[in-house]
């Protein structure tokens, strides 16, 4: 059976002052009814892209520029973007960081929420007021009849969030992309709303596309893990293979610098010395070697490709173990 979203051989590229520059390079994964994917990595690494793409909301200056994105069968890339238009909102939501991007600031929250189904789902404007207030009680805001007229700058960023959660949910979309959507919350907040997303999923079988660099969300939420590095997969894997083996350098660097509670402090944070690198200052071979503390001469003249280790698992690295075969480095030769 098709799966619901697939994404295949994406790449994106950004016009800009020096050329084309590309922000994401080949990234491919498929996403069924019910599921849950994580697109992890820090900032700058093109998760953002990635998920914006499905969207068809790069800007002006974003293009995909190859590859193909497919939704329920249907391709989504290359057409005029008539398909995408009545999809957004309805079959495919989207929930971001900052609340205020997606909500009207001089609409009240009620009038936003309630236009929303009465379009997509195309409800009386008194069915539409009554789910209204129900998804906003179902988000956890209290007082859903008083918050309807008021207007987003009056609420709490965490009920903001919660308000633009309600607006995503409220059409029962078939896949939910969330970038980043608890990153501003303090952590009960942020408990209860992944708590909640987790509990709609169940009820409605929404596919969940995760971006986020917090690892702790992804063991909590995701059935699949992508991690992204400079605009490319490095590793691929279910959750409990990535968390129990993770075989790229950076997965394991970003493991380590998740804090633990049995840490002391000042220990706690361990991040990855160095940056992601500038777009137009990619490096040669593996862009993270000069990151890299396993890094060896081959590292930095060739570029390794995905490959399996192990069912279900791809690792972007000249180490890669791969399962019945002893040795590691140098195993796939020259590409
Ligand atoms: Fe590190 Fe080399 Fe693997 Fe890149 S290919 S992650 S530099 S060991
Ligand atoms: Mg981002």
């Amino acid at each position: 059976m098709a799966q619901l979203l697939e994404v295949d051989r994406l790449q994106v590229a950004f016009r800009t002052d020096q050329g084309a520059l590309i922000s994401v390079d080949e990234v491919s994964f498929t996403l069924g009814s019910g599921e849950t994917i994580a697109i992890v990595g820090e900032s700058g690494c093109g998760k953002s892209v990635t998920s914006l793409s499905i969207m068809g909301l790069l800007g002006k200056n974003g293009s995909v520029t190859q590859g193909e994105i497919r939704f329920n069968g249907s391709t989504l890339t290359g057409g005029s973007g008539n398909l995408l238009r009545r999809l957004r909102g309805s079959e495919i939501a989207m929930i971001f960081q900052e609340p205020m991007t997606s909500l009207n600031p001089v609409i009240p929250i009620g009038e936003q929420i309630e236009e929303s189904i009465r379009l997509h789902l195309k409800r009386s404007r008194k069915e539409a007021k009554a789910m209204a207030v129900a998804m906003l009680r179902k988000v956890g805001i209290p007082r859903a009849e008083a918050i309807m007229k008021e207007y987003p700058h009056e609420l709490s960023g965490g009920m903001r969030q919660r308000v633009m959660i309600a607006m995503a949910l409220a059409c029962n979309p078939k896949l939910l992309i969330a970038d980043e959507p608890t990153t501003a919350l303090d952590v009960t907040i942020q408990a209860q709303i992944l708590e909640l997303m987790k509990q709609l999923q169940l009820e409605n079988g929404t596919a969940i596309l995760f971006v986020t660099h917090d690892l702790g969300v992804v063991a909590d939420m995701a059935d699949q893990v992508i991690v992204m590095y400079a605009g490319q997969v490095v590793e691929a894997a279910d959750v409990f293979t990535l968390f129990r083996a993770p075989q790229h350098p950076y997965t394991q660097g970003l493991m380590k610098s998740v804090p633990r509670l049995d840490q002391d402090s000042r220990e706690r944070l361990r991040a990855i010395p160095g940056a992601v690198p500038a777009l137009q200052e990619m490096p040669s071979g593996c862009r993270f070697h000069p990151r890299c503390l396993h890094a060896v001469e081959r590292c930095i003249q060739e570029q390794p490709e995905l490959i399996s280790a192990g069912e279900g698992h791809s690792v972007r690295c000249w180490l890669t173990a791969v399962p019945g075969n002893g040795s590691s480095i140098g195993r796939t030769g020259s590409v």
